[in-house]
């Protein structure tokens, strides 16, 4: 019988990409070519996002229908409650059970005024995450709903034991996964999961991982969302601000040993946050021993 130690008798980690709906013809050429160079990976399913208030509801709809009309693969579809009528969001829901989507990822959105203004429920609206979640179940009970998760807490709460609580009653509300924010230091989601599982929580906990194709901007997008950019991080991209060449090669390294190091701790799942390029994740993912799906390539 095989002896099951050393790498090559580790279990393939299950991945899943996330993509943003594109606003042009050429942004949609370019998701579509990272589409298809990522598709051989075989992906346990792709997301594309929903726009800060809803702003992209027919844009992330179309796109959602191009995967499950031109590919194998299993789109789950962003939705947020902000800013919209419980009837227009299970209107949204039936279309996308109609085309044949059975995943959703549920979250109550930003603000209007973005983050760190004040969040105000729509009179009719849904009034938080769990109460979405909810809702989609009660309408289609196959349809599968993941949530979000912040190993940093949301920037909107208390502390972290709260922040626990808004995952515990979305769970209860019949969410399967919650994919996390974006992290770059493993402690806090380790040292979070505990307290997840503590709690008596024990769906999957995705880490939500994203290779930083430009540093500043990713810094400062992420900043405002509670992650924690670690000094050592910043100090790897010093001065390749006008190299972009080394830049890449830098945050495949730094996004390889991110993942590589959450495997050897046992996690086993990754959510990536493509920004809707192929090359880094693609060689992330190619480190941690996924290799094109033999079948796939043939097809
Ligand atoms: P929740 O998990 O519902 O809540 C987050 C925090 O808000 C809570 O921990 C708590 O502090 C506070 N809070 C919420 N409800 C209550 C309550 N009833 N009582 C007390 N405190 C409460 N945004 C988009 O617009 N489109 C997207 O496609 C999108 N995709 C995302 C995907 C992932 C994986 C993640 C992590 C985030 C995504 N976001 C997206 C961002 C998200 O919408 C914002 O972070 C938003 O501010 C919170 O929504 P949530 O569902 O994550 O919040």
């Amino acid at each position: 019988a095989p002896v099951h130690n050393g790498p090559a008798a580790q279990k393939r980690p299950a991945i899943s990409f996330e993509f943003f709906p594109p606003k042009t013809e050429e942004m949609e050429r370019n998701l579509w070519d990272t589409i298809t160079r990522l598709t051989p990976l075989a992906p346990n399913f792709v997301s594309v996002t929903y726009g800060a208030g809803g702003s992209t509801r027919e844009r992330t709809h179309s796109t959602i229908a191009r995967i499950l009309s031109e590919t194998e693969l299993r789109p789950a579809a962003h939705l947020t409650c902000v800013g919209a009528a419980r009837g227009e969001i299970d209107e949204i829901v039936s279309r996308y059970h109609d085309i044949g989507v059975r995943h959703i990822v549920a979250l109550r959105g930003d603000p209007p005024g973005g983050i760190g203004t004040a969040y105000s429920t729509h009179p009719d609206g849904y009034r938080s995450s769990a109460d979405l979640v909810a809702g989609i179940k009660r309408q289609y009970g196959d349809i599968e709903v993941s949530v979000s998760a912040y190993p940093e807490k949301h920037p909107e709460s208390r502390d972290i034991d709260a922040d626990i609580d808004v995952l515990k009653a979305k769970v209860d509300a019949g969410a399967a996964r919650a994919i996390t924010q974006v992290f770059f230091d493993n402690d806090l989601y380790l040292r979070y999961l505990d307290r997840v599982r503590a709690r008596g929580i024990f769906i999957p906990i995705v880490p939500g991982i994203m290779p930083m194709h430009n540093f500043r901007q990713a810094r400062a997008f992420v900043t405002k969302a509670g992650t924690t950019v670690p000094s050592w991080l910043a100090e790897k991209f010093e001065g390749l601000d006008d190299d972009p060449e080394t830049r890449k090669l830098v945050a495949a390294t730094v996004a390889a040993g991110q993942v590589q190091k959450l495997a050897k701790r046992g996690v086993d799942t990754f959510h990536f946050y493509t920004m809707n390029r192929a090359d880094l994740v693609f060689t992330v993912c190619h480190l941690l021993g996924i290799r094109p799906d033999a079948a796939q390539k043939a097809a």
